[in-house]
């Protein structure tokens, strides 16, 4: 789900805690070496240095050693398709709610349910019976050119639709899920109707094809390719980190605008988990869902992470709290998977390709 994605990598990040990708179910129980103590297999289409701080806490307090699979969203779903039953995933990790839906629409994932979850989590961050639960928020937003549109310019998604952006917009692919999402979002709130109409509009403006992911719609913004962008609000905080003098100097020249924020407020999506169908340790799954939304691992993972954590109680990282309090989008999550398919052919209707 990321740039930084190192599954990619091969076998960079394979340990001995990590599973060997590609093997099959049978063939990984034979040759994984079983720990000698207790532990929960993850498989995770997240991959930051964040998560293993966490889980490294998590086997620290409790004893249970976590396992790592990482992979893609859609590697991870084929995968736990071709498994079956004989599956060893216990807890799945994955960025958007789009994509925790696919896998529960897909019968992977089972409910689960527990005071401490539901204290934690907020209800719209999450599927109403537990199949899955965000631990982190991240917000899709508008990244702008400081030198080529005022603030005022892309208050609001509807903005992007105007004349003003003609020939002038960086977006990605339709078929990504965060901009499933977005869409998705729309049709819950506005309906079919207003939603064909916005990415209509969004899809009239664009400056060229559909192309690359949302750190090359901020490139093509910062060198005046295009005005403005939607993109994940980490993306721009990553490049203005970067070790790459180029991409820092790329961020320098790029804004993010939080909009609507006099209207329905910001699309928010989350990072999430759910228990694997047939997870064999589910005791030790729940545990470490409850162990990802708790107070300790949200406050060690709110400085580590460029994503919003799943509370407004905890502090965000320094460099997110100086962007400042926004208003978010209030519908519940769960709606951008049951509007994904309807999503699809709006985007597929309007030549958004
Ligand atoms: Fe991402």
């Amino acid at each position: 789900m990321s740039p930084r994605s190192k599954a990619a990598q091969g076998g960079a990040l394979l340990s001995r805690r990590n599973f060997a990708l590609g093997a099959t179910a049978a063939t990984l129980a034979a040759c994984a070496r079983e720990p000698e103590g207790a532990y929960v297999n993850v498989y995770s289409a997240r991959h930051y240095d964040s998560d293993k701080r966490l889980y490294e806490a998590f086997e620290q307090s409790t004893g249970i050693a976590v396992r790592v699979l990482p992979a893609n969203a859609e590697q991870i779903l084929e995968r736990l398709r071709a498994e079956g039953d004989a599956t060893e995933a216990d807890l799945i990790v994955a960025a958007d709610a789009g994509n925790l839906w696919r896998l529960q629409d897909a019968g992977l994932l089972q409910p689960a349910m527990s005071a401490s979850l539901e204290a934690a989590v907020p209800a719209r961050l999450r599927e109403p019976q537990g199949h899955w639960w965000g631990f982190s928020k991240r917000a899709r937003v508008i990244a702008y050119n400081k030198g080529a549109v005022h603030e005022q310019e892309v208050a609001s998604m509807d903005d992007l639709t105007r004349p003003r952006f003609r020939g002038k917009l960086a977006v990605r692919s339709s078929s990504n899920t965060y901009n499933l999402s977005l869409l998705a979002s729309r049709i819950e709130r506005l309906g079919a109707e207003n939603a064909r109409r916005w990415a209509a509009g969004v899809r009239a403006n664009f400056a060229r094809d559909p192309q690359g992911a949302d750190t090359d719609q901020i490139k093509a913004v910062a060198a005046g390719e295009a005005h403005a962008a939607i993109v994940n609000h980490y993306y721009l905080l990553r490049m203005a980190q970067s070790e790459d003098p180029a991409e820092r100097a790329a961020a320098e020249k790029v804004a993010l605008k939080f909009p609507d924020q006099a209207g329905a407020g910001t699309h928010i999506n989350i990072s999430g988990a759910g228990i694997a169908t047939h997870a064999r340790r589910r005791e030790a799954a729940l545990q470490l869902l409850e162990y990802l939304v708790s107070d300790e691992a949200q406050t060690l993972l709110a400085p580590l992470n460029s994503e919003f954590p799943i509370r407004t109680s905890i502090q965000p990282a320094p460099a997110l709290a100086a962007l400042g309090l926004f208003k978010e989008e209030e519908i519940s999550l769960d709606a951008l998977g049951r509007r994904q398919a309807e999503a699809a052919a709006i985007f597929e209707r309007v030549g958004w390709r």
